[in-house]
């Protein structure tokens, strides 16, 4: 059942190639929510480009994030498929929360520190920006609930803070204008589940990530079962055998990372994962994992290919996306240019 006063939006970076962080820590949580929500999953393409594209793949991205999509399971009739750049009230809405967002907030998050490195006198404005352009994508839908990986939780709460700022710098005119006191409701987070923040195979510290510069570093969602059995084989870990339980994966961050994905791509749980190959060597645990990893990716990945041999079907599905995605989001930017004071039809 729909609950009618509830909302999801989310997005997903056409940057590169989905990985099983994606997967587990984002797509598998989007296939979930649409039993109980009206949903709206957008292939972010304009905060893809706040690091450089190569125009002829970001298209590619693109489209290849939205069969992923459908591949995994996403209803395009049932809930919305969009990418951002269609509905131009995402650029907008982002330009009036750049004037609703302080810059202290936003010199506190972390990603623009990680992504920006050394080089940030050179990192472009929008990357810096980026989190006011996420807050405007959901609250341009004024939506209630945003699934996402661990990574977003800073994100998240600022775009809150931006909501909670926009309603109590404007309340006298959201009150004049005969809005709810909460013009834009405070959006949250849900990041619940196993796999929110799966990391690299290469360094347990760091998360997976499509932007790495290294392929060995993630399970991509269109590797074959070759690469992916490469990719584990050579995945780093500890000396130690895999401990039984789940004290002794403490300070073994690489381990940790492997039980962890074996265990939401077999669906259970990483005490239940290490009852079984606790005491075994992280060689034959590694094939296991190889196995559910193939099994889980595999048929996705063929469709995903099946659906990207028809380019024009999936064109079609992002602009009917986007026509039903602009006709909820017109009358809530209407409204927030009113209370601004912005004068229009
Ligand atoms: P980029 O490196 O370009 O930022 P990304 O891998 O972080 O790419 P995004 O498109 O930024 O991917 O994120 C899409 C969704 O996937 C977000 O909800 C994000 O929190 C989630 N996500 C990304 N990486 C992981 C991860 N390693 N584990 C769990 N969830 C993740
Ligand atoms: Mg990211």
């Amino acid at each position: 059942m729909t609950q009618s006063t509830s909302r999801v939006f989310s997005g997903v970076q056409p940057t590169g190639n989905l990985h099983l962080g994606n997967y587990l820590g984002a797509i598998t949580k989007f296939v979930a929510l649409q039993e109980d929500y009206e949903c709206l999953y957008c292939v972010v393409d304009l905060h893809a480009i706040t690091a450089w594209q190569e125009p002829k793949e970001l298209e590619h991205n693109i489209r290849e994030v939205t069969a992923t999509f459908i591949a995994s399971g996403i209803d395009p009739k049932a809930q919305i498929i969009f990418n951002q750049s269609r509905v131009s009230g995402h650029a907008e809405l982002a330009w009036i929360f750049n004037c609703v967002a302080r810059m202290g907030w936003l010199n506190r998050m972390t990603q623009f520190k990680e992504k920006a490195g050394k080089h940030r006198e050179n990192a472009s404005v929008g990357l810096f920006a980026y989190p006011n352009l996420m807050a405007a994508d959901i609250l341009l839908y004024k939506a209630t609930h945003v699934p996402v990986g661990d990574d977003q939780k800073q994100h998240l709460e600022l775009a809150r803070d931006i909501a909670q700022k926009f309603n109590s710098d404007f309340s006298a005119s959201i009150a004049g204008h005969g809005f709810d006191e909460t013009f834009f409701p405070l959006p949250e987070p849900l990041i619940t589940g196993p796999a929110t923040r799966v990391m690299s195979l290469r360094d347990g510290a760091a998360k997976m990530s499509k932007s790495d510069a290294s392929d060995m570093t993630r399970i991509n969602m269109m590797d074959d079962a070759d690469t992916i059995a490469k990719k584990f084989r050579k995945a780093r870990t500890d000396p130690e055998p895999l401990p039984g339980e789940k004290a002794g994966l403490k300070d073994r961050p690489e381990a940790e990372n492997l039980v962890g994905i074996y265990a939401a791509l077999a669906g259970i749980t990483p005490a239940q994962t290490l009852k079984e190959f606790g005491g075994g060597q992280f060689s034959s645990f590694k094939e296991a994992l190889t196995g559910v990893a193939v099994e889980k990716l595999g048929p996705i990945s063929a469709e995903t290919k099946r659906l990207m041999d028809d380019p024009a079907h999936i064109d079609r599905i992002l602009a009917d996306g986007a026509a039903r995605a602009r006709a909820i989001a017109e009358p809530i930017l209407r409204q927030t240019k009113d209370v601004i004071g912005l004068l229009g039809g």
